[in-house]
């Protein structure tokens, strides 16, 4: 019984040690007190004599560098070069790109909640409001969706226009340059905002674009200072369009598979013979390309004849070339789904241009691929979780009008549970985009190249935003069906795959970058641990490992003991932010935290480099470290917001949904584990209970539905920088907009109508005539009446969807064979 209890207080003491994370000197201290206490209590001598050799033994080794390094280090190090992850060198430029930040927080097992609570505020100068309010509000005032995205498949002249005159492409360029340099913030909420406007599918891309990975980025980063004087004040004003073509028919995820080639030669240009090379290529789905002045063009390098005097392989490089060059072909379009904005291919054989094309010159010859992965994460932070965000916005506020508005069963379609479902998702995950993507452009502005941040931001609000369209197509039924220019979702729902597919396709993105990157980038020694053993120098290798294995050890063991106390308190005790609201997530995240850094060790160490081959478990454990991410951004942003009470049933279906997520992913990881014990013994660890998560409540699901159908603050802060048409009173939400108000200033006069009817007072089918016999029989008087009659009006704007001539529906250029002479 005696020994049973020391038993008990051994591994009490060594969980609590390894829940603090000890250090090895503190637990070997720590266990020896422990030790001597059960010695000097106890009355048998041979088991203590046992524990005392085991105590030595174990902990004598572990603290004597002599000892530990050959016996211990050195076999570890030696199975740790075999279990390896070998990386190509386009992976392994894809790793050193890009910063760790507060994801690798996350995967700590251990996040330190001040860090979040410290990071500064996003905000934005007067100057990046005043855009906001004045030029963005203006370029989409002039954007009439149903003309854009289906009669002129184009924006109007007088918006491109104005874009190019008021430098929405110049906003990533420094002032000295004519560009508008606003943080990646005010960037990011530009993009935001367009994407909640009409079309916003199709001008996004096109204000997008230009700011994002492509000419101006790389020129402002590895440009030589005659291309930069030169193309960034034309860039910044739109005297020049610019695009950028990687892609190519044959490499779409492959990117470094581009077979396009740059053959080093001499030739003729200007009249000069000069050095330079001459280009083969063939790109498709280049935005802007159709309509672009300079491309951007990713190839790869060759010297067959040594005329740069090194390797005839030179590897990815990036070159401008002006469209107008003899053998460019730029100008037919592709036809993007519901979004035309300018995409095409480009294509050119033979092309010869100087080597002064390459962006950075020379020196960068080959450099291609590292200047693309560096840019990348930065770019991928703000474009499309920027534009997605938008859209979810806007599907947000329309959804929630018209829940109000139509009227099925003689009450607002947003009072029956199933619509209360869609609404509740809608608004809940409309909020997480927003968080996550005022967060990660923070990120940005930071000074953060965050490459795992910015795909899980890319992936998953892209996706939300996916989420948020099908279900406002599902909510506004027939009339979401019905397109023309009454139907203000179906475009944002027929657009939303280009987010997914565009900057690294969604299932890619998933199940290869998330976790493949965040791994081995946001793990505390994966990384370095990989850099010891490559070191050469044995010595050096085995010091370095050394150093590295205990402490990874001791990570483990603060995660197993982690995971299994919070298995059974939930986190309670954990350390949590100073908002008291919120201490449940936090304490919870605690918990999914320290799962994280489990089961990453124990997946990472019995799959070894096969794990990146094994795409569903590392997308699973991707989906723990992005929920983890999306939960964080919610919880900083109620804070930042002022810590409303009305918006804490957002923060707790966002994380509470999460958290159903992380404990799906963690339970499929477990089950998919081909070491079996491996994953039983860490199911154990995890899920002492079982699964403890549960997905959110009807009721809360209900508070959601009713915030979102409820004007007022706390739906304008869902729904920030919506845009809303301050002049076209018919401008689809601003018409959506009043006819919510309507109904609900003259909800109780519908109900006496409701009742009229009921009761027989009056007997009239259409609520036109209805209101006209109410108020002809004094049951309303004649304002009410009135009043009525105009909300009517309002919905059945709201309500009514287009209809056209058969001979409207044949496309323009049919229209225009058929009939040349009238058409013209
Ligand atoms: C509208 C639009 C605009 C674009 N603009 C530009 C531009 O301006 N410049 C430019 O260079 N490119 C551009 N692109 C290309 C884009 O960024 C993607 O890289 C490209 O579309 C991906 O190639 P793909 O569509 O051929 O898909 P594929 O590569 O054929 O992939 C097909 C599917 O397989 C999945 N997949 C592929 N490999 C893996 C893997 N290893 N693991 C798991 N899943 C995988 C993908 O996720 C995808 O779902 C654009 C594309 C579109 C559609």
């Amino acid at each position: 019984m005696i020994a049973l209890l020391w038993i008990v207080v051994f591994i009490v003491a060594f969980m609590a040690l390894a829940y603090v994370r000890g250090s090895l000197v503190t637990t070997t201290i720590a266990i020896g007190v422990v030790l001597a206490i059960c010695t000097l209590t106890s009355t048998n001598a041979p088991v203590a004599f046992v524990l005392w050799l085991l105590f030595l033994v174990v902990f004598g080794a572990l603290n004597i560098p002599a000892v530990r390094k050959p016996y211990l280090t050195k076999p570890a190090l030696r199975l740790f070069r075999q279990v390896l992850p070998t990386l190509s060198p386009t992976e392994r430029t894809a790793l050193d790109a890009g910063t760790v930040w507060w994801e690798g927080e996350l995967f700590s097992g251990m996040p330190n909640w001040r860090r979040l609570e410290e990071l500064p505020p996003a905000g934005l100068s007067t100057e990046e409001q005043a855009f906001l309010d004045g030029p963005v509000q203006t370029l989409l005032d002039m954007c009439d969706e149903w003309q854009i995205t289906h009669e002129d498949a184009d924006l109007p002249a007088e918006a491109w226009q104005y874009i190019k005159d008021n430098k929405f492409w110049g906003m990533i360029i420094p002032k000295r340059y004519g560009g508008l340099e606003f943080s990646a913030y005010a960037h990011s909420c530009v993009l935001a905002k367009v994407g909640s406007g009409p079309a916003g599918g199709t001008v996004g891309p096109i204000v997008a674009v230009p700011n994002s990975l492509g000419p101006a980025e790389l020129l402002m980063h590895y440009g030589t200072d005659a291309q930069r004087d030169h193309y960034l004040p034309r860039l910044a004003v739109g005297e020049e369009i610019p695009c950028f073509g990687l892609t190519s028919p044959f490499a779409g995820s492959d990117a470094g598979a581009i077979p396009d080639r740059g053959v080093v030669c001499r030739g003729e240009w200007n009249g000069e013979d000069v050095l330079g090379m001459k280009l083969t290529w063939e790109k498709r789905y280049i935005t802007l390309a159709p309509v672009a002045t300079v491309l951007g063009l990713a190839f790869k390098m060759y010297d067959p004849d040594g005329l740069l005097g090194g390797e005839t392989e030179l590897g990815v490089t990036c070159a401008l070339i002006p469209t107008d060059t003899p053998g460019c072909h730029t100008g037919r379009r592709h036809f993007p789904a519901s979004a035309p904005f300018q995409n095409g291919p480009t294509w050119g054989t033979d092309v010869f241009v100087p080597l002064d094309h390459i962006i950075g010159g020379r020196e960068m010859i080959g450099e291609g691929w590292r200047m693309l992965m560096e840019c990348l994460s930065v770019g991928r932070s703000i474009s499309l979780p920027s534009g997605s965000t938008g859209d979810a916005i806007a599907n947000t506020r329309l959804t929630g009008a018209y829940a109000v508005t139509r009227r099925q069963f003689n009450i607002s379609i947003g009072e029956f549970e199933g619509v209360q479902e869609a609404l509740a998702r809608i608004g809940g995950k409309t909020y997480a985009c927003e968080s996550v993507r005022r967060f990660t452009a923070n990120a940005v502005d930071l000074g953060e190249k965050p490459s795992v941040a910015s795909a899980i931001a890319k992936y998953h609000v892209t996706t939300l935003a996916q989420d948020v369209a099908k279900d406002a197509m599902d909510v506004h039924a027939g009339k979401a069906v019905m397109l023309g220019p009454s139907n203000p979702v179906a475009r944002r729902f027929q657009a939303a795959p280009v987010n997914i597919t565009v900057e690294g396709a969604n299932i890619l993105t998933r199940s290869m970058m998330i976790y493949g990157q965040g791994a081995i980038r946001c793990h505390p020694y994966v990384l370095d641990e990989i850099e010891a053993a490559n070191n050469r120098d044995q010595d050096a290798a085995l010091d370095a490992f050394d150093d590295l294995l205990y402490r990874h050890i001791g990570h483990d063991l603060a995660a197993a003991a982690r995971s299994f106390v919070m298995g059974f308190t939930g986190g309670l005790g954990s350390s949590a932010g100073r908002a008291a609201k919120l201490a449940p997530y936090y304490r919870a995240m605690n918990r999914y935290s320290a799962n994280l850094a489990l089961i990453s060790d124990v997946a990472m160490g019995t799959l070894g480099g096969t794990l990146k081959f094994r795409e569903s478990l590392s997308g699973r454990l991707g989906d723990v470290l992005s929920n983890l991410y999306i939960a964080s951004a919610t919880l900083k942003r109620f804070v930042e917001d002022g810590e409303h009470a009305d918006d804490l049933p957002l923060v707790a279906w966002v994380c509470e949904q999460a958290f159903a997520e992380i404990e799906t992913a963690l339970a499929g990881v477990l089950r998919h584990l081909p070491n079996r014990p491996a994953a039983l013994i860490a199911g154990a660890l995890i899920f002492p209970l079982g699964r403890t998560a549960r997905v959110p409540s009807d009721g809360l699901g209900r508070r959601i539905a009713r915030l979102v159908q409820t004007p007022g603050a706390a739906r304008d802060r869902l729904t920030p920088r919506c845009y809303i048409s301050q002049t076209k009173t018919d401008g689809a939400l601003a018409l959506f907009e009043r006819a919510m108000q309507a109904t609900l200033e003259t909800a109780e006069l519908h109900k006496t109508l409701v009742k009229a009817r009921k009761s027989g007072e009056i007997d009239a089918d259409h609520p036109r005539d209805q209101i006209d016999q109410a108020a002809a029989r004094e049951i309303l008087s004649a304002e009410q009446a009135q009043q009525l009659r105009a909300a009517f009006e309002l919905q059945m704007s709201v309500i009514r969807v287009d209809d056209f001539a058969p001979e409207e529906m044949r496309s323009r250029a049919k229209q225009t064979a058929a009939d040349p002479v009238n058409e013209a």
